[in-house]
This record gives C-alpha cells, structure tokens and sequence, in this order.
C-alpha cells in the first residue's frame, strides 16, 4: 500500500488553552511531518524524523510554507437548506414557515436529495470542512442521499432523517410510527458502515408530538451508542410556543429531560436563552451546546454566552457550527469570526488558539469522536487541512506586520475563507484538488 509524506507547518492540540501563551496546549513543528497510509496518519512530528520512517516509494508533498492542521468539524447544518440561506427578514419561527418547510419539500424527490447532498458536501470540503453533523428532511430518502454521498467520499459524517409530525406543512411531515420505522431501517444501513454514524434527529420540541418524541426516547434507549441532535432555547417565540405545547414542563429542557433525550451524545442546537436551571441539566448530563454565531445573529436570535457557560461551576461542553442555512457562511473560519464578536458583545474574548481548538479538537471532543478526528496524532483518520495565510492581496499585506502564530491563526479567522484553504485531505485522500470546480 502507498503512502503519503506530507511537509509543513503542522498544529494540533492536546487540549483547551488558557492563553496564547499556553504552549503545552498544542503541538507545533515549524518544518513539520505527516506520514498517512490506508487513510490514517502514521507518524507525525518532525519532518526529519518523520521521513526516515516512510518507505521508499512514498507520495511526497511540500504544503511548506502553508499549516497543516486537523479538518475543521461542523457540529450543525442542514443539507437541504442549500437554496434557503440568503433569505430575507424574518425571525426563526417565520423563517420555517416561509422559507424553509417549503424547501424541504421537495426533498421527498431522491434525485433532488442526491444532487443537493453533492453540491452541500463539495461546498464544506472547499471550505476546509472534513465531518457535519447534519440535518436531513423528514424524508427517508434525503437521508439515503447524505450518507450515500458522505460514504462514497469515505467523509466521517454524522447524520439523520428529522423527526417532525406536526406544526408543518404536510409535504415535511412524518408520524410517530414512521419516523421510528424509518429512523430504524436507516439505522441498520448505514450507521457503521465505512465512516457514518447516524443521529436520532427530532427537529425540535415544537414540531413532534409527545408520542413522536416517545418514541426518540425508544431510539435513544435501543441504540445508546448513537448521537442524538436538536434544537434548543433559539429565540422568545419558540420558548413560548414550546411551553405551551408542553403546559406541564418546567422550562425548554424539561421537554427534552422529561423524554430522556439529554446525555453525552446528545446535540442542542443553539442554547441561547437558558436559566441556570437548564444550564445545570445540561451539564449534570454532559450533553453538548451547540454556538452557531452566524444564524444567531442573522435571525435575531440572540448572543450565545460561550465564556461564561465554559466557567460556571457546573461548566456546558461546548461545540461550534455554522447551522446553514440559518447560518449565512459555510466556512469554519468564518464561523469562528462571528463567533469572536458574538463573545466579544458579551464582553468577553476568545484568543486564536482557543478557537482553532475548538474548530478540531474541541468539537471531536463535544461529539466524542475525539479517538478518531480532530488531532494530527498517529492513529488518527488523516481529515487535514492545509490553510494559506497569503491568500488574497488583503491577507498577503497584513501578514507582513505579523510576527507570531497567534497573530496569523487571528489572521486567518478574521480574513480567512475558501480561498485560504489551499488543500482538504478526507481519509488520506486530496479531496479539494479533485473537485471539479
Ligand atoms: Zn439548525
């Protein structure tokens, strides 16, 4: 089997740093080395020590003076929102009704679902993306289209059908039957199979039945080894309408405590407007807030309050993500961007190493798939990214004041895009490079 030796400035973390001046947080390696073979990386550290381990007829290939660092990990988005991001004046509850519900309807055709699952997974790849969590429709077939698509790129993708019967449009409904009928027999073709995991998705409290969500709890407790993902405490209008549909519920979180559906694996979209109550729930059970600053601030939704939540005393795991199409930007670096300022609105700050482990390690940990993604460490599936902080005139003028690795990872967020995303490597494999553009 051929292997592949890769040369750059490589960056991974070993966890959260405090400050830019954590060093022990990450490991950097100025001429820096990864060895990958069968879709993994084998060896990593120094380019010299690195290439004394590679066989003689190793694929050699010089990112210098690029950084390589773990693919980016989007822990929120919704595939078939691609033709509803961009859409104009309204706040969430609207935003479903008008833009996207409809939408989503046409995903009942599979040829539609297949084409959008392609263009939606070459978009994220373009931007440095390597594994989703992501919504599908309601519909069965959306759901074959993802994982069809994510397995034949062999993508480390996390993924379900939504569970919605009620409160929607007939073409996006399912029942309470169905959906577990469904969710079932997606579960047995393809969770497991090459890199996919599927995840109990009930879209959220307000559009399925208690019976609906009953019966995610049965799907939760036949299949404790799933993610499961909603949403959660976005805006006041679905804070008030969720409570109530659930007159008999504490708060939001009770909803979805009162049917088992918090735990490690589980995936809140949002997380916003939460009592410290809720906060509690969700930390005593280790379940994951999801921050997604561009749709926040593009629905009005609300400030994520991600420093505080980290330091309160019973601190939330915390992942981030773009949820497109609510989010308006498919980029990881853009995300982080907005993420800045959504944090600095709060009156905090998130320093650039922070941020870069929270865009790899810090969301393979929230979705414990850590083992697997997320680092540069041997062992790990090879998903890398290669990022140019020269990209654009603008990036290759600012770079000349910048003295630091912290400054140019700042850099990067702040100005970063596509275009400084040089090359996307998916299980060993080129993937950016290949696309036909
Ligand atoms: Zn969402």
């Amino acid at each position: 089997m051929t292997s592949t030796l890769l040369r750059g400035r490589t960056l991974s973390f070993l966890r959260w740093p405090e400050t830019v001046d954590d060093h022990s947080a990450w490991r950097y390696e100025d001429d820096g080395g990864l060895l990958l073979r069968d879709g993994r990386i084998v060896a990593a550290g120094a380019y010299a020590d690195v290439e004394k381990k590679a066989d003689e007829g190793a694929k050699k290939i010089d990112h210098r003076p690029h950084l390589l660092l773990p693919g980016f990990i989007d822990a929120h988005a919704h595939f078939p929102q691609m033709q509803v991001i961009a859409s104009h004046g309204a706040e969430l509850l609207d935003w479903l009704n008008t833009y996207t519900f409809p939408e989503e309807t046409k995903f009942q055709n599979a040829q539609h679902g297949r084409r959008i699952a392609r263009l939606f997974l070459d978009e994220v790849v373009r931007h440095g993306t390597t594994t989703v969590a992501a919504y599908c429709s309601v519909h069965r077939e959306s759901a074959e289209a993802f994982f069809a698509e994510s397995h034949d790129r062999n993508m480390l993708n996390i993924a379900g059908k939504v569970m919605m019967d009620r409160n929607a449009p007939e073409g996006v409904l399912d029942t309470a039957q169905s959906a577990y009928d469904d969710s079932k027999a997606l579960i047995a073709d393809w969770h497991g199979k090459g890199r996919q995991h599927y995840a109990i998705t009930p879209r959220f409290a307000i559009t399925s039945s208690p019976e609906q969500l009953e019966m995610a709890d049965a799907l939760c407790r036949e299949h404790p080894d799933l993610h499961m993902q909603t949403h959660l405490s976005e805006n006041h209008a679905e804070i008030a309408f969720t409570l109530q549909l659930h007159p008999k519920a504490r708060d939001y979180t009770d909803v979805y405590e009162h049917y088992g559906l918090l735990g490690r694996k589980s995936l809140f979209g949002h997380c916003i407007h939460l009592s410290e109550r809720e906060a509690d729930a969700l930390s005593d059970s280790g379940s994951v807030a999801v921050f997604c600053p561009t749709s926040n601030l593009f629905l009005g939704s609300g400030l994520f309050d991600y420093q505080r939540y980290r330091r309160r005393e019973k601190p939330l795991r915390i992942a981030a993500a773009t949820d497109v199409g609510g989010g308006t930007n498919y980029s990881m670096l853009r995300t982080m961007d907005e993420g800045y300022k959504v944090i600095a609105l709060n009156g905090e700050k998130l320093n650039p190493f922070q941020s870069f482990w929270q865009l790899t390690r810090g969301n393979a940990e929230a979705l414990s798939v850590v083992e697997k993604i997320g680092t540069l460490d041997p062992g790990s599936d090879a998903d890398i990214v290669v990022l140019d902080a020269r990209a654009t005139p603008a990036m290759r003028l600012r770079i000349e004041t910048v003295g630091t690795l912290a400054e140019e990872l700042f850099l990067l967020q702040t100005l970063g895009d596509d275009r400084a995303v040089r090359e996307v490597y998916v299980a060993g494999r080129a993937a950016k490079s290949d696309m036909a553009v």
